[in-house]
């Protein structure tokens, strides 16, 4: 099966916004095996989506739209598709169930044009849109199919995961099924990551092993092929062990589970309260692992101590540390963790100290952090990281290394 990709929208060809729903397609599709040879982007103009259209159905089996499904006079991709397939727009009822239901959700008027969301090419396979209100669909036209997906990224990766993914399986002949793991890996570049298994990514068929980095993680996704279940999992487990043979220490998790989640989950667990003094971080560590529901059964509470003198007299580190070795100092960041786990009554804390940049402090370098941990055993103990990047960047490391050394408490 031979796909291409076209990418509707104005703002796309102005350069306003970057156009990653096609990489996120083309990505998705590679790992189905899929031959992706064409990605057209179009602005919003009916003559211009047709051409792409019409040459887009001379070569290819499957073509994917995204964008214009919207309720403005500037969406027209479901009528310029319709318009090639000689199909008219007809009203889909749960569709425009669906948008009522999201209006009076947020006790919002329904302007008159949101109906026209609710409008599907005749005879077409409707995508239902959880996240959103247009709804997407799939129309077959002399052996060709077309997919409309709406462009914001959020309602179209999921939609594409729950709603298409199932669809495109089954079309693609196999009642085999696909199913996939991904193992999240830290601490270890993208590159050097790829380079540690390489021979085991090309020698492998089933699972499938593709590398992925998004937003600083390394992710390696694992696809199988089997029509048997306990076979899927055993072929995935099999090649699993195989790559933690190789960089096992660097796995931290599986699926869509951030560093922090995994922390909150494991802590949950193992039934161990924490406490944080957090200066450079300023709160985000506290503020990421409250975020998830029933976080009171880990996290006791902390401090910001962000000034010096806030780290003395409220906190409690001790004049002579500050004196003698800074505040930006592993002696500074282990009396924090240690502070807090005693003001805290925590069974552990964690300390952030260090220098987010972009000037230098203490004249201690942007990116020189400190964690400190203070856990079950007597002995605390601290890293020492050198942070490449900005002020933001370094603050975000700092807190997924705290979760990673953390962890692997
Ligand atoms: P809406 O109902 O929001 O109008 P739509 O299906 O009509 O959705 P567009 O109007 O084309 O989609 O785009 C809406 C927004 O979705 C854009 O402003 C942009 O933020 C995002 N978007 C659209 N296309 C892409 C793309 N190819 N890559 C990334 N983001 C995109
Ligand atoms: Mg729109």
């Amino acid at each position: 099966m031979n796909a291409e990709i076209i990418s509707v929208g104005s703002e796309l060809l102005l350069g306003q916004i970057v156009n990653t729903n096609a990489a996120f397609l083309s990505q998705e599709l590679a790992i189905l095996g899929v031959n992706v040879y064409y990605q057209t982007t179009v602005g919003d103009n009916h003559l211009r989506l047709t051409s792409a259209l019409e040459q887009a159905q001379s070569r290819s089996d499957l073509v994917i739209l995204t964008g214009g499904l919207g309720p403005t006079k500037d969406d027209l991709t479901k009528e310029s598709v319709g318009a090639l397939v000689g199909k008219p727009l007809v009203h889909h009822a749960q569709s425009l169930h669906n948008i009522e239901a999201f209006f009076k959700k947020r006790d919002r008027p329904m302007s008159e044009n949101n109906r026209k969301q609710a409008l599907v090419i005749e005879g077409s396979h409707v995508l239902p849109n959880h996240y959103g209100m247009a709804p997407g669909m799939v129309v077959s036209s002399n052996g060709v199919k077309f997919v409309l997906l709406p462009g914001p990224p959020k309602e179209m990766k999921p939609m594409f995961q729950n709603e298409l993914l199932p669809y495109l399986v089954e079309e693609l002949g196999g009642r085999e099924a696909i199913t996939s793991r991904v193992l999240r890996f830290f601490d270890i570049g993208e590159s050097q990551l790829e380079t540690d298994v390489l021979d085991l990514i090309e020698a492998q068929t089933n699972p499938t092993i593709a590398p992925l980095a998004s937003e600083g993680e390394v992710t390696l996704r694992l696809t199988v092929k089997h029509a048997d279940k306990n076979e899927q999992k055993r072929l995935l487990d099999e090649t699993e062990e195989l790559i933690k043979g190789r960089v096992g220490q660097y796995l931290y998790g599986y699926d869509d589970t951030s560093l922090m989640e995994q922390l909150f989950l494991q802590l949950k667990e193992k039934g161990c309260t924490i406490a944080t003094a957090e200066s450079l971080t300023g709160g985000k560590f506290s503020g990421g692992l409250t975020s998830f529901s029933g976080s009171s059964s880990v996290y006791r509470g902390g401090i910001v101590s962000y000034a010096t003198d806030v780290k003395e007299n409220v906190l409690g580190v001790s004049n002579e540390t500050i004196r003698e070795y800074g505040v930006v100092s592993l002696q500074c960041a282990m009396e924090m963790a240690i502070a807090a786990k005693k003001q805290y009554s925590a069974d552990i804390a964690i300390s952030f100290t260090g220098v987010a940049g972009p000037n230098k402090q203490e004249n201690k370098d942007p990116g020189l952090v400190y964690i400190g941990i203070a856990g079950l055993a007597a002995e605390s103990i601290y890293y020492e990281l050198k942070l490449p990047g900005g002020r933001e960047a370094v603050r975000d490391r700092a807190v997924k290394y705290g979760c990673f050394y953390l962890l692997n408490e």
